[in-house]
């Protein structure tokens, strides 16, 4: 049988009340991590937390927060204590023409999409390290690959983080401390709806015909589900991926057409 050597352990996944998140969440429950959880509004969180104890028995801890708050990442932090895997996310910035956005509407994705991972890494790398145990997976983007234009702060903001943590992370791994990111295609999710919407109203075609030209566009003919993408976050965070180092996993139905 395979083991992926986490029983016992813990986990903080941040923005996990549904979507990507959540998929992460449900993955690593279901080879035996514990949870804290996190996202601001607190009855789809509690919801969650509540489908996961029930389905797997592991301990779950939930936070209502905003992660990418000073306050909010010293809760969540307070309330795992001993961290030995950590999921960085958070939703992502609003599409729109770049002459439209000011430096706060910089800041503000900079700090959801780099600097809040930056800081949950600062506070938990050096007692993985003592630890010789560490996992952090960053929730990126394909469009750190293949850069999404009307998505401009998040290419940007994401590229930042994957920058930053390619050298970390190579700081990191004689430790038994790994970062990787793993890079969202297109996944039935929320997220995905308001985009739906926003190309609706663009290209001025209805939702479901511009859902059906996504999912025909994509190499498996259908959006990612996001089972899919937590399978890929908890074979990432398992006790044999301590040689995965400072990568960017695609995890898009092969949209992305390189090798
Ligand atoms: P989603 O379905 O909208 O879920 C977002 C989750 O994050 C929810 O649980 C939400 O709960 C929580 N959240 C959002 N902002 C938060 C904050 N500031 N603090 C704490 N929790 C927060 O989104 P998703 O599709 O899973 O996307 C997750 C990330 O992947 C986003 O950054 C997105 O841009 C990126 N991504 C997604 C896709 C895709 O196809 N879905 C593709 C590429 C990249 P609350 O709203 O209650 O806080």
């Amino acid at each position: 049988m395979l083991d992926f050597g986490l029983q016992g352990k813990t986990a903080i996944v941040c923005a996990s009340s549904k979507g990507l998140g959540l998929g992460c969440a449900r993955a690593l429950s279901q080879v035996g991590v514990n949870l804290v959880m996190c996202a601001r509004g607190e009855e789809q969180l509690v919801a969650s937390a509540d489908q996961i104890r029930k389905d797997t028995g592991v301990d779950v801890k939930t936070v209502a927060c905003d992660i990418t708050s000073e306050a909010g990442r010293a809760e969540v932090l307070a309330a795992a204590g001993h961290v030995d895997i950590l999921v960085n996310n958070a939703g992502g910035p609003p599409p729109g023409d770049f002459r439209d956005w000011s430096r706060d509407d910089w800041i503000k994705a900079l700090d959801a999409n780099m600097l809040t991972a930056i800081e949950l890494i600062r506070a938990v790398i050096d007692p993985m390290i003592d630890n010789k145990f560490g996992r952090i997976v960053n929730i990126t983007s394909g469009s750190v690959k293949s850069p999404i234009p009307q998505l401009g702060l998040s290419n940007g903001a994401r590229s930042g983080l994957t920058g930053f943590v390619g050298g970390l992370a190579r700081q990191v791994a004689r430790h038994n401390v790994t970062i990787n990111g793993l890079l969202p295609g297109q996944y039935n999710t929320a997220r995905i709806e308001s985009l739906i919407d926003n190309t609706s109203r663009q290209a001025n075609k209805s939702r479901e015909q511009v859902r059906t030209e996504l999912e025909a566009r994509n190499p498996c003919g259908r959006l990612g589900e996001i089972d899919e993408f937590g399978f890929a976050c908890a074979y990432i965070c398992s006790a044999s991926s301590g040689y995965l180092v400072g990568q960017n996993i695609l995890v898009d139905g092969g949209a992305f057409n390189a090798n």
